[in-house]
């Protein structure tokens, strides 16, 4: 038998604490709602199944980006931490920047690229999708 691993994170002032397990996939978003809620160019995010996330401290403050979810925040620090799309409440996606060891995962393709700042040069060769690509199965 493996031992399952325990992915856990947090926020930068470190109110909000969590964890989860066993991730389905992970990528690169270029949306715009992506960039504006986290302020960078691009924002990179693994889905884990929501019943195995937990948060372990505090309790994240929530917003509608859109029509189609809500992105959990620390009030105290303003670390976003997850998407949730409201079509798929059994998904939770987790920006990747915000776990301790952000390496452990690692990102399979870039999304939304039609928004993709013009500055920023991608040198990986992973799949590019001017749409939601792969993540459309996931809503
Ligand atoms: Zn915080
Ligand atoms: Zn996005």
């Amino acid at each position: 038998m493996t031992e399952e691993r325990v992915f856990t994170g947090g926020c930068l002032c470190g109110e909000l604490r969590y964890e989860a397990r066993d991730p389905i996939d992970a990528g690169y978003c270029h949306c715009r709602l992506c960039q504006r809620s986290s302020g960078a160019p691009v924002l990179a995010w693994a889905t884990f199944p929501t019943a195995t996330f937990s948060q372990t401290k505090g309790e994240p403050a929530t917003y509608s980006s859109s029509d189609a979810g809500r992105r959990d925040f620390c009030a105290g620090c303003g670390t976003q931490i997850a998407f949730r799309d409201t079509g798929t409440p059994e998904r939770i996606d987790v920006n990747l920047g915000s776990l301790d060891d952000p390496a452990a995962i690692e990102p399979m393709y870039h999304i939304w690229l039609g928004s993709r700042i013009p500055w920023l040069e991608i040198a990986d060769h992973l799949p590019r999708y001017t749409d939601e690509g792969p993540d459309a199965g996931a809503s």
